[in-house]
């Protein structure tokens, strides 16, 4: 229903202005400038907007260059991609307020925030949604295009390797791999690159981490950030390998940022459920990942964080995994 009400409006509007969510990820980019593209098949008008610098792997996706960080211009029509909240568009849509707002989104904590809300928390991705959109709207894949919605369903699945990867999804990757998409390259890029500096951010933390009652966490601080030379640390992919811990049930890595505030990154095993935890700290995400930006100091939020975490770390939610 409202895939088909998404698609509708897309249709009948001519200029759009699209916007991904802060700290952006793979997901982020590139179902943004994916549907950009489609659009300006379709003949109309299409900007995409991210209100972030973007990280250095994700520079080299198709058009990452182009993108704006708060629309300027002359729209009729905004769509947000891949943000739960509207909060997380930063100031991209500043000035746009009154126009209508196509939200389309695979968050299962998406508040609905739009005029049209199209949510599917069963998509492995918002790109693999915007192929869907694709498919409905008669625009044909081609190489770039392909790249850029494999590397959003790559980049949400870990590779393809979460446990929401049915038949269905490697399908579609097959498809886009048909169309001149590269797994292999994504890959490479989106998860076997980092910088020294990076890695030994990535050492430090790790020689910090603690566990008690199934969760595992380590904090970054402003200090360990400056030493490193590293700005933003929320590249690192630090949780997803913390939850590789075999006594773990529940990872989370707390980053302090410049401003004081602490970005909390929460992964769970299957059968837990961080979402909820992240949603009750005004975040949101997947119930096995997500994440949330608490105000400080770190030295409050950790134990207030760590408490919630460790009563979801008990029970289990449904015992499905997610
Ligand atoms: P990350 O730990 O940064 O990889 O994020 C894991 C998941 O949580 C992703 O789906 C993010 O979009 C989501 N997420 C992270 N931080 C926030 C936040 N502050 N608000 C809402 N969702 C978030
Ligand atoms: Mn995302
Ligand atoms: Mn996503």
């Amino acid at each position: 229903m409202s895939r088909e009400q998404a698609r509708r409006v897309l249709e009948q509007a001519q200029r759009i202005a699209v916007a991904t969510h802060i700290a952006p990820d793979a997901d982020a980019l590139s179902s943004a400038i994916g549907l950009t593209l489609i659009l300006r098949r379709l003949g109309k008008e299409a900007v995409a907007f991210c209100d972030d610098d973007l990280p250095p792997r994700l520079k080299t996706l198709p058009h990452a260059d182009e993108i704006g960080r708060t629309a300027h211009g002359s729209f009729d029509l905004r769509v947000s991609l891949d943000a739960s909240d509207p909060s997380r568009l930063g100031q991209a849509f500043r000035g746009l307020e009154s126009l209508p707002l196509l939200n389309i989104d695979h968050h299962v904590t998406n508040i609905g925030f739009g005029t049209i809300n199209w949510v599917e928390p069963a998509a492995v991705a918002t790109a693999e949604m915007v192929l869907w959109l694709a498919d409905d709207l008669g625009v044909a894949l081609d190489p770039e295009l392909a790249s850029l919605l494999l590397a959003g369903i790559v980049g949400d699945t870990l590779g393809l390797r979460t446990p929401n990867v049915t038949p269905q999804v490697l399908r579609e990757v097959v498809r886009l791999m048909e169309a001149g998409a590269s797994l292999a390259a994504l890959v490479d890029t989106l998860f076997n690159r980092r910088s020294l500096a990076a890695l030994r951010l990535f050492g430090q933390a790790l020689a910090g981490v603690q566990m008690e009652d199934g969760v595992v966490w380590t904090v970054i601080t402003r200090e360990m950030r400056a030493a490193s030379g590293l700005h933003h640390a929320n590249d690192l992919s630090l949780s997803s390998f913390l939850i590789g811990t075999e006594e773990a049930r529940i990872a989370a890595v707390f980053t302090e940022r410049d401003d004081g505030q602490v970005e909390v990154s929460l992964r769970a095993r299957p059968g837990y459920d961080v979402a909820r935890v992240a949603l009750a700290f005004g975040g949101g995400g997947h119930p096995p990942a997500a994440g949330c930006l608490v105000p400080g100091p770190l030295e409050a939020v950790v134990p207030r964080l760590l408490a919630a975490l460790k009563a979801a770390a008990q029970g289990e939610t449904d015992g499905k995994a997610p």
